[in-house]
């Protein structure tokens, strides 16, 4: 009888933590948030001072680490080489507009992407980082390839009403550069912006992409165009997408593969 109930015991134990581990191993629901908590993220600050990255670098670094991610913070891009802390890394977040990288550090970093790290990141800092490098360009999804009019008033549109980045945002205004970049017609576009003929007469009405999402191999990368200087981010919306994209590219090695091919071609 001792026997029986011990047994009984024993079982009902290993059933109940069976269904709490069933419980824990389900996978995450479409709408469970994205978080940065106990990630491991890599910033790395540097190239053409104009675009502030140092001011940058002070307003994404302490909102990492309140959101409980462990960062390290490097202003070199030596740290692409170190293969094993690359791979101990959750998500690159980088700013270095132009500069050059080494063959070495290139391949660091796209290897990185490629095996599953996540890659954030805005404006010239990614978008126009390393001209010289094709390959790292397919990797982010676009180019940088002119402004014009420089600093001008224009608005951003909100077009994909359901993703994580851009639930719940509208359409809003920005005081900044309006970039024209040279886009892969495949990424799925989040928010565009539309040109009016003021600077350039001859792309009045053209819409281009603000704000996007794709893969490179199993990497998450996240882009925005918005973020000529530190201050760009008093724009709620600017300030806003840009912290959900990098949680979204943060998630890269748990998430589901989620499909990223929007061709504009069929
Ligand atoms: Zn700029």
């Amino acid at each position: 009888m001792k026997l029986m109930h011990r047994t009984i015991v024993i079982f009902t134990a290993l059933f109940l933590v069976s269904s709490l581990l069933s419980v824990r191993a389900e996978p995450d629901s479409k709408d469970t948030a994205p978080s940065l908590k106990g990630k491991k993220v890599l910033f790395v600050w540097g190239g053409w001072p104009g675009h502030e990255p140092e001011e940058c670098r002070d307003i994404f670094v302490p909102w990492m680490r309140a959101e409980g991610a462990e960062v390290t913070v490097s202003d070199n891009l030596e740290i692409y080489k170190d293969e094993d802390f690359m791979q101990s890394l959750d998500l690159i977040v980088q700013i270095w507009t132009m500069g050059t990288i080494e063959k070495e550090q290139e391949q660091g970093l796209l290897k990185a992407v490629k095996s599953g790290i996540g890659i954030a990141g805005w404006h010239g800092g990614l978008g126009d980082a390393f001209r010289n490098n094709t390959e790292y360009q397919f990797m982010v999804g676009g180019q940088w390839v002119a402004h014009p009019g420089g600093v001008i008033d224009y608005s951003v549109d909100v077009i994909d009403k359901e993703d994580y980045v851009t639930r719940g945002l509208e359409k809003f205004d920005m005081h900044s550069e309006q970039y024209y970049m040279h886009v892969d017609p495949n990424v799925k576009v989040l928010a565009t912006t539309t040109y009016n003929g003021d600077h350039a007469s001859w792309i009045d009405g053209a819409v281009m992409p603000v704000v996007w999402k794709k893969r490179y191999g199993d990497g998450r990368v996240f882009y925005n165009s918005l973020g000529h200087v530190a201050s760009d981010f008093d724009v709620p919306e600017a300030l806003e997408m840009m912290k959900r994209g990098i949680r979204w590219a943060a998630e890269s090695k748990y998430a589901e593969k989620e499909p990223w091919l929007a061709p504009v071609y069929k």
